[in-house]
């Protein structure tokens, strides 16, 4: 990568130990279940997220939303967070082709959503409303800075919607760096859940593809939407042979990711004009607001850190994502490259 890209993790290029386990990959029909390489992935899924079945899908929209078909029908509702993926940024999919209901609770500085409002979100038996079915939770928590949510948060929640006869499906995307930041295993996060989606293709490098982990009878009825909403796959092992990878070599080093966006938060937290709190850095991400004093915009900003290779996206707050491709000599250009555009 010639460009220090912060956009996201999503930018992040396959290794070349990818490359070369997709140019070997071992294929068959995925949707006849004959690929030994998707068959291979699924079960190292499964077993890593303490799951029975696993399901290999196409993104991590398409793995969410099989979820939420397989546990919905039409006219149930979800509680889910208010700047949740799910409801802010997949295209309204569970509504438009579900039929489900969302019912938004705050998501909290800390990623969580508060216990007590879970359950007074919950619906009464009562035909004037729709049936509550499904709590949604997402670790890390990507828009509040990417918190990661720890063992015992996540067991209450769980425990508490199963109390309250709900399933619980969990958004984990970055639930590796989640394990990694927490350092505990990945299982112990979502222990008790009823699905679990996260994604090959962002800190884990893979170049497509999100993986669907839970029950057999859950993962036999996402197989069903997931060849509704059309990611039967067929030779897919060629995308599965660096989700493998991605699995046994890219999890551990996310450590490093994190390392890195605090390096950064600490550099940028040194210039004037640039308001954050080193502190909140957990994962692979920086938030940072510009203070009231500075005189460009957002956007002269972003053309600013740009003429340096910085390739940044203006937003409130700022984003900034650390990944595979991100040393910390990157790290160093970049800091240097925001001090220069602030200095004015
Ligand atoms: C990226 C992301 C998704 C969706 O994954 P895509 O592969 O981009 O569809 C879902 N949830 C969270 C929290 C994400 O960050």
């Amino acid at each position: 990568m010639d460009k220090i890209d912060l956009r996201s993790d999503t930018v992040s290029w396959p290794t070349p130990r990818m490359r070369q386990a997709m140019a070997e990959a071992e294929v068959g029909d995925d949707v006849y279940g004959d690929d030994p390489t998707v068959n291979r992935l699924q079960a190292m899924a499964a077993e890593m997220l303490g799951m029975e079945a696993a399901l290999f899908v196409a993104s991590g929209t398409m793995g969410n939303l099989s979820a939420v078909l397989s546990h919905c029908t039409r006219g149930d509702e979800m509680i889910l967070g208010d700047v949740s993926h799910v409801f802010l940024n997949e295209a309204g999919g569970s509504a438009a082709l579900g039929g489900v209901h969302a019912r938004t609770v705050p998501v909290q500085p800390d990623g969580t959503l508060r216990l007590e409002d879970i359950r007074r979100a919950v619906r009464a038996d009562n035909p004037h409303y729709p049936t509550t079915r499904l709590l949604c939770l997402e670790n890390t928590q990507n828009t509040v800075g990417g918190q990661p949510l720890g063992a015992d948060y996540m067991r209450a929640a769980i425990d508490l919607a199963h109390e309250l006869h709900l399933r619980v499906h969990v958004d984990g995307a970055r639930i590796f760096n989640a394990a990694v930041a927490l350092g505990v295993e990945a299982r112990d996060l979502v222990k008790g859940a009823d699905s679990v989606m996260f994604c090959l293709s962002k800190g884990l490098c893979a170049p497509v593809g999100s993986m669907l982990c839970g029950s057999e009878a859950f993962i036999a009825r996402a197989l069903r939407a997931r060849k509704m909403l059309g990611g039967g796959m067929r030779q897919a092992g060629v995308l599965a042979a660096a989700g493998i990878v991605a699995l046994e070599e890219m999890v551990e080093r996310l450590a490093d990711d994190h390392a890195n966006a605090c390096r950064l938060a600490e550099g940028l937290a040194a210039i004037d004009g640039i308001v954050i709190d080193p502190a909140r850095v957990r994962t692979n991400m920086v938030q940072f607001d510009l203070a009231d004093s500075v005189a460009i915009t957002p956007r002269q900003l972003v053309e600013a850190v740009a003429a340096h290779g910085v390739v940044i996206r203006a937003s409130s707050p700022f984003r900034l994502v650390t990944h595979y491709w991100i040393g910390p000599h990157h790290i160093d250009k970049a800091v240097a490259a925001f001090r220069e555009a602030l200095a004015a």
